[in-house]
């Protein structure tokens, strides 16, 4: 088989990264292409990429199994490879098959065929759910136009453990990321620049380049023991791009020893990367959608719809944990630690999003994370209490946040927008992605009644444990 057409839908998706220059590094403030900008880095989205096609590379034929992981290439006689052209279509534009009917009450959203739809009252199975341990390889690919100068452990460790420990903190312990970085560089069989790697990429250099990189980590890789693939580019490449990087779906599955793989995230990080950018990514192999805003013309904010406040809106915020709404519907907060609020008013404590379980509340007995008012078929309120803890040790204020929630929204179109409680104000220029919304949530003693709702929160106390007491009325 030698064809190799491939064609991309480009969708909005990561955020591609525009560094400024050395002598910018330290300014603060906005920078002129109102990117959002932390410490000086100002950061665009990565698009996500849909393939609707992959056709089989070169030369490559169907082998069978071998269980160990990385392997002797001498061993394999024959690259086992891509691609079962009758496989079932996995179109990520569609719902995916339902695993079970949720048991999640009537505040949980139904979901939609929107792309990575926030509705979970079923778990889309084209996708891992991550409420156990889940295996990701991680193959580093060289090329011949440029000998690596760093090793395969180096850049593991620019990624690992932090993006373990992101998610184990985020999960209460509940998800493990349990990575295996390949020891050795696999070596591209062409030159880095030949791909024309960037981020609005060329859909048959792409094809190429992940044809290639399969065909190349095949004879070493035994992806059926993998849930996850990371395909990591030596940075240092003269035709590597960190604004490329991203997930690639696949909507017909490619085949590699007797599994599909429907999805690859495509790393070209600089060394050292972006902060939380694996994290993101991997985030996307979840089911969650991008939360940021895409300007048309490419200009203004980016961070307008979630500012700091989720993983999914900017890796660089200041308040990274991902919402409780996202904890639900991965599986991490029990039904019990969801309180759905009918009318009211009802009186709660919210435990902070980002502090560990503990020890007494393992089991059985977590305590509220997230409260829900549902206000249509597709949409409902979220409240939760995001304090300095875990993955939020640097958030820049502290209260109960409000946010609306879309089912029906499609991945980077705002199927989440944070409510701000203090919009006359802005907090922590020069460290917010979006100084407007840090300062989004109800502090202690406030009342604030969402716009366009019939929602009233009252943040009446904190708990000797660090708890927030709330009253809640709706309707
Ligand atoms: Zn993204």
């Amino acid at each position: 088989m030698a064809r190799s057409l491939v064609t991309f839908r480009e969708r909005s998706g990561c955020r591609p990264s525009v560094r400024p220059s050395p002598g910018r590094a330290r300014q603060t403030g906005r920078s002129s292409t109102k990117h959002h900008k932390v410490g000086g880095v100002s950061r665009i989205p990565h698009p996500e990429v849909d393939v609707p096609r992959q056709l089989p590379p070169r030369g490559l034929t169907r082998g069978g199994r071998n269980p160990r992981p990385w392997r002797d290439p001498r061993l394999r006689s024959t690259a086992a490879l891509l691609t079962s052209l009758t496989a079932l279509a996995a179109t990520s534009l569609v719902a995916g098959p339902a695993v079970a009917e949720s048991a999640a009450g009537p505040c949980a959203l139904r979901r939609t065929t929107a792309h990575h739809s926030e509705g979970l009252d079923t778990w889309n199975s084209a996708y891992p759910r991550p409420a156990r341990t889940l295996n990701a390889v991680m193959v580093f690919l060289s090329f011949p136009d440029s000998p690596p100068t760093i090793t395969p452990d180096e850049l593991a460790a620019d990624h690992f453990p932090a993006t373990s420990q992101f998610f184990e903190r985020a999960s209460y312990g509940k998800f493990e990321l349990r990575p295996h970085p390949g020891r050795e560089w696999v070596r591209m069989p062409r030159d880095s620049t030949s791909y024309a790697i960037k981020r609005d990429w060329n859909a048959q250099r792409r094809a190429a380049y992940l044809r290639d990189a399969l065909a190349a980590a095949d004879p070493h890789v035994d992806f059926s023991r993998y849930d996850i693939v990371y395909f990591v580019a030596d940075p240092n490449a003269p035709g590597v791009d960190s604004d490329a990087t991203k997930v690639v779906n696949f909507d017909r599955p490619m085949r590699a020893d007797g599994t599909d793989i429907r999805r690859v995230v495509t790393v070209f990080e600089r060394h050292p990367p972006d902060r939380n950018v694996l994290a993101h990514e991997t985030g996307h192999v979840f089911d969650l959608p991008d939360l940021y805003h895409r300007p048309t013309d490419g200009k203004g904010d980016w961070d307008t719809h979630v500012g700091d406040w989720d993983l999914m809106g900017s890796q660089f915020g200041l308040a990274p944990d991902l919402f409780g709404w996202h904890k639900w519907k991965l599986g991490w907060l029990e039904p019990h630690q969801v309180r759905c609020v009918a009318a009211g008013p009802e009186r709660l404590t919210l435990e902070p999003l980002g502090a560990p379980a503990a020890p007494a509340a393992r089991g059985a007995i977590g305590g509220t994370r997230l409260a829900v008012i549902r206000t249509g078929r597709d949409t409902a309120i979220a409240l939760e209490a995001r304090g300095a803890a875990g993955n939020d040790h640097a958030t820049c204020t502290e209260g109960v946040l409000v946010y609306e929630v879309r089912g029906g929204t499609a991945s980077g179109s705002g199927p989440i927008e944070v409510v701000d409680a203090h919009p006359e104000s802005e907090s922590c220029w020069g460290d917010s992605v979006y100084p407007q919304l840090a300062d989004a949530p109800v502090r202690v003693g406030e009342t604030f009644t969402v716009p366009g709702e019939d929602v009233r929160v009252e943040v009446e106390a904190r708990t000797a444990s660090g708890a927030w007491t709330v009253t809640v009325a709706a309707g």
